[in-house]
């Protein structure tokens, strides 16, 4: 179902797919890793990068997600 008024503030101005990075030079996109299939000694992981959709009103995130589904994410302790 999507989301079409900020659960926060009621405001219907909500920006969709905002990119989000990890740096302040907009080179690395703040990323979901899950399990390769396809494990190699490289690459046990892989990223799936976020996108938020965001209220234009009060700057609250109303949604977080990767475009592509996983059931296998990495989870727990950094
Ligand atoms: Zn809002």
């Amino acid at each position: 179902m999507k989301i079409t008024k900020c659960i926060y503030c009621g405001s219907e101005e909500i920006t969709e797919k905002v990119k989000i990075y990890a740096d302040s030079s907009h080179n690395i996109p703040l990323r979901a890793v899950f399990e390769n299939d396809k494990k190699s000694f490289f690459s046990h992981e892989k990223p799936e990068y976020l996108y938020a959709d965001m209220c234009n009103s009060c700057g609250s995130v109303i949604r977080f997600y990767a475009e592509n589904p996983h059931s296998n994410w990495i989870t727990g302790e950094y």
